[in-house]
């Protein structure tokens, strides 16, 4: 019923001309296939390399992240409108390096997050707990926090393209994924939140993906999960052959 998604998070990494020949080298490999909406997520300056080389062959052009703010004097910044003009459709918001790196808070990310929602830029909002707190037990806890806080002053009717990423911060870039079980666990508890706050129409409808340390290899026993839609995954987006195996593997 949801269709899954796989979001490939380059991050700081590809230059444009190294973006060039991924992007080359994955349209050799074949067309995206109808049954997952794949997205490619580069760095700002290869944003129309990506949209221009796949208009039209089914992948989709996301970004890293955006301002709140409309335009003006904000040194360093990218607007949703710049992004709209060049076919952007997703964009994360509050990923755990910018919140732990660049201490985005939760009233930046629900800024961003807003606005996102009401310009029609839809969100990939990400999540996740610290080994500490998972530890202390308290891992549910946070995600709920978390989640909590970026949705504050939202209605159904603005989450309908929301997409929550649950990726816990000790699996991000360490090899070390969470268990399938542990993931759908926490999958789980946010769309039984969502249910809660929003009712089981939304709950039902948007899609929780998981991230962390996602490979070819492993991308199947998370995909069997019942409340795992789809994966972000960093590290292994990165080569054209890897994604194309993941997009295989949803
Ligand atoms: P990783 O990154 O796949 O390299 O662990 C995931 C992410 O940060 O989105």
């Amino acid at each position: 019923m949801r269709k899954p998604i796989l979001a490939g998070n380059w991050k700081m990494n590809l230059t444009y001309h190294q973006a060039e020949a991924m992007v080359e080298e994955l349209l050799s490999l074949g067309k995206a296939p109808e049954s997952v909406e794949s997205i490619l997520l580069p760095n700002f300056l290869c944003i129309p390399l990506l949209a221009d080389k796949l208009k039209g062959t089914g992948y989709q052009v996301g970004a890293q992240n955006m301002s709140s703010e409309d335009q003006g004097a904000f040194t360093g910044e990218i607007s949703w409108d710049m992004l709209k003009d060049l076919g952007v459709s997703y964009c994360i918001i509050g990923h755990s390096e910018r919140r732990t790196l660049y201490l985005e808070n939760n009233s930046q990310i629900e800024k961003k997050l807003r606005k996102a929602v009401k310009t029609g830029i839809k969100p990939i909002l990400c999540v996740g707990e610290s080994l500490e707190k998972r530890q202390a037990g308290e891992a549910k806890k946070r995600i709920e926090g978390q989640v909590h806080r970026a949705l504050v002053g939202l209605d159904r009717e603005d989450l309908q393209d929301l997409v929550i990423a649950y990726e816990p911060l000790w699996a991000i870039g360490s090899g070390q994924a969470a268990s399938p079980e542990d993931a759908e666990d926490m999958c789980l508890t946010i769309r039984q939140w969502i249910e809660k706050g929003y009712g089981s129409d939304l709950a039902e409808k948007i899609r929780i993906l998981y991230g962390g340390s996602v490979k070819p290899d492993n991308i199947a026993s998370f995909m069997e999960k019942e409340n795992i839609d789809g994966a972000l995954v960093g590290g292994a987006s990165l080569k054209a052959k890897d994604f194309y195996a993941l997009i295989e593997g949803v």
